[in-house]
């Protein structure tokens, strides 16, 4: 089986390329990039006009709910999502229903995940049992099993000593600690970003420093332990500036930030939509105007959704109540495009190393790549797609985003996994140029 790609501008820093080459995938690999390859036996596919060929982008940051909350989300619906999204791979979180924090788990994921097909899935393991904070897991097993990383997402690694505990054993693996940072007696019980519009508002705040405070703890016990720590969904003006400082000193310490904390700040609060409560919230627009910055300065090292499907019933209620977060597998690559790209905050290229090189390089997984020989995941995309969010149509089980009926510039085009287009964008034109990898 050999397929030629013909025509399409190929960006991959991995091996900085960036112009219009032919890519022949045969069996499922890439076996050469270069201008004008000879057809030869392979079929041909013409990439439509202006899409772009880039290495598979990878999701580390998604909420599969399964198992145990498959009312959300299932791992078939999730990738189903990822998919369309442009997504060849995600990292899950372990906070399902039991949490992943034993093999078996991990196992369960991997299996379902595998049933699937598709966008390929990389678990995350608990730090610690029940993510109570006690007593650490056994990274050995989780990592025999199949996960990449290990966090006690939805809460912070409870205490400094169990995030040393953590970083060193971890670091015997050359495995991250990815922590979602708040310090919990500063955030009480907060719902919204502690400022102007939750005090006009009767909301209660969530400062910035409950945040920074952490990732300054986390930078400083990954410098004691030469561990690697990755911050994630960063969202305080305050934490990039200790992330920075951090790298400076040459600590290993890596971050991501969510398209809704770039693009929207918390003055969407106003009319109470529970679609706009996530944790950590959003912020003033001071904290969005320093995520631009460090997604153009090369100080955030990814772009991941953070994915939390919530079922209509539960963000049915009022704000206080509501769980916090939103979905953004399917809205990502278009927020990232409309965003970053067309107003000028990062080029094509960065864009592929926030989702791509990056995340395969941060959880030492295959992809980030289309160098020849690596398995042929491709995410296509059509930056200048017309797309309009329609929640209605989106392959999620939930429906709990605040961008529905946003109109954006940018688009995927096709998803290829292992050299097979298991998404393609009927919306664009020229899109049956891909049948031939279906
Ligand atoms: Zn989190």
């Amino acid at each position: 089986m050999k397929q030629l790609l013909k025509g399409g501008r190929v960006v991959d820093p991995s091996q900085g390329l960036d112009g219009i080459s032919d890519v022949l995938i045969e069996d499922g690999r890439i076996v050469r990039i270069d201008r004008d390859i000879a057809e030869g036996s392979a079929s041909i596919v013409h990439v439509p006009a202006g899409c772009v060929v880039c290495p598979g982008f990878i999701d580390m940051h998604v909420h599969l709910r399964e198992p145990g909350q498959e009312h959300k989300e299932t791992i078939a619906t999730g990738l189903e999502a990822a998919l369309a999204g442009g997504f060849t791979a995600v990292a899950c979180m372990p906070n399902t229903d039991p949490i992943n924090d034993t093999a078996s788990v991990t196992e369960f994921i991997l299996k379902k995940a595998s049933a699937v097909g598709g966008t390929r899935v990389y678990p995350i393991g608990a730090v610690s049992y029940g993510s109570k904070g006690e007593r650490l897991v056994e990274f050995g097993e989780l990592r025999d099993a199949g996960c990449v990383a290990f966090s006690d997402d939805g809460r912070p690694v409870a205490t400094a000593l169990l995030m040393r505990r953590a970083l060193e054993y971890a670091g015997m693996f050359d495995m991250p600690i990815i922590d979602h940072c708040e310090d919990p007696t500063l955030k009480g019980d907060g719902v919204a970003h502690e400022g102007y519009e939750s005090a006009a508002l009767g909301l209660r705040g969530i400062p910035g420093a409950a945040e920074e405070v952490m990732v300054e703890r986390d930078v400083t016990l990954a410098g004691l332990t030469r561990g690697r720590v990755h911050i994630a969904h960063l969202s305080a003006a305050g934490s990039l500036r200790a992330v920075r400082s951090g790298k400076d000193r040459g600590i290993q310490v890596t971050c991501e930030v969510t398209p809704h904390h770039f693009v929207l700040t918390d003055e969407a609060l106003r009319g109470y939509d529970t679609n706009v409560k996530m944790n950590p919230p959003l912020r003033a627009a001071a904290d969005v105007a320093a995520m631009l910055e460090g997604l153009a300065d090369g100080t955030v090292d990814a772009i991941a959704t953070d994915h939390a499907p919530h079922h209509a019933d539960e963000k049915a209620v009022e704000f206080d109540r509501a769980p916090f977060g939103i979905t953004g597998l399917e809205t990502a690559v278009s927020m990232a495009l409309d965003r970053l790209v067309h107003r000028g905050v990062v080029t094509i290229a960065r864009l592929v190393e926030l989702l791509s090189v990056n995340p395969a390089r941060i959880l030492s997984v295959p992809g980030g790549t289309l160098a020849v020989g690596t398995v042929a995941d491709v995410t296509i995309v059509a930056p200048d797609l017309p797309v309009t969010v329609r929640v209605a149509q989106q392959r999620s089980r939930s429906r709990n985003t605040p961008f529905d009926g946003w109109e954006l510039r940018g688009g995927v085009a096709a998803t290829l996994v292992g050299g097979r287009a298991r998404y393609v964008n009927d919306a664009l034109e020229g899109a049956h140029a891909f049948d031939p990898l279906r």
